[in-house]
């Protein structure tokens, strides 16, 4: 009977040592689980869904300099931009990756039932009306060719639930000293002024010497009836040789890149506050 003592006290030893030892490598499992989780950084544009349009295309090549055609030159970068973007944690929604202007997308006839829903709609809020979406709704004009191509832009960017909208594009100028960048937004959008101004902000200093205005209201067709908020980044003069060369440069695309996606953050952070 003496010995039964210390053999069960040496069972039950035994069973709080394993017992113990699996406690303690199951908290040392979780907290090493927790410390990784927390050491991966949220991506700064998880959850956000950019369109990125590459303007211009197919019939449309924009303005051209040297040989270099500007629908070549929005594709290349809208597509390093977009592959950062991606990289960045956000759903890129591009509205065309091949060379063609989108025009066949959108019919007459539907552009004008569109023109005569927002005409309608802008009565109702009493908010300036263009002349020729006037026109349009009127029945009195004939929707111009090119406005079926930006129109299928805005379709697939809200088909897709798209945040923002931001058009790339290239300046062009007679004089060819003229450089720099302009990112160009509608004055009455107060986010598509907050995303210029922050896309601005990267873009505008990427390179010393730039001088352009920064900002420019302007009230281009994508820009005036976008539904989310829109912007036209003039990337650089495509009449301009350094803007140029930069501008078809690897280094210069991802550089212009990370300058909007920089923007797009700062964007975020500040509209959602
Ligand atoms: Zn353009």
């Amino acid at each position: 009977m003496r010995l039964v003592r210390p053999t069960l006290f040496v069972i039950l030893r035994k069973e709080k040592l394993i017992m113990l030892s699996i406690f303690f490598i199951l908290t040392l499992c979780i907290y090493t689980l927790r410390g990784l989780s927390t050491k991966v950084p949220e991506k700064p544009l998880s959850n956000r869904i950019i369109a990125v349009d590459p303007g211009h295309g197919g019939m449309d090549s924009g303005s051209s300099h040297s040989g270099y055609y500007e629908k070549d030159l929005t594709l290349d970068l809208a597509l390093v931009l977009a592959k950062q973007l991606e990289a960045a944690g956000a759903t890129v929604i591009l509205t065309r990756t091949t060379d063609t202007d989108l025009i066949d997308l959108v019919t007459i006839e539907e552009e004008i039932r569109i023109t005569k829903e927002e005409y309608q709609k802008k009565l109702e809020e009493g908010t300036r009306i263009n002349a020729l979406d006037k026109g349009i709704a009127l029945g009195t004009r004939t929707p111009p060719l090119y406005r079926l191509g930006l129109r299928a832009r805005l379709l697939i960017a809200y088909q897709h639930n798209a945040d923002i909208l931001v058009s790339i594009h290239t300046n062009h100028f007679r004089s060819s000293s003229s450089k720099g960048a302009v990112t160009l937004y509608y004055q009455s959008s107060e986010k598509s002024k907050l995303l210029a101004e922050r896309i601005q902000d990267h873009l505008g200093p990427l390179r010393p010497g730039r001088s352009h205005p920064d900002e420019v209201a302007d009230d281009f067709f994508i820009l005036r009836v976008s539904q989310i908020p829109a912007v036209i980044v003039e990337v650089g003069f495509i009449s301009n040789k350094d803007d140029r060369e930069f501008m078809l440069s690897d280094q210069g695309s991802k550089e212009i890149a990370e300058a909007i996606i920089q923007g797009i953050i700062n964007y975020f952070s500040e509209s959602d506050q």
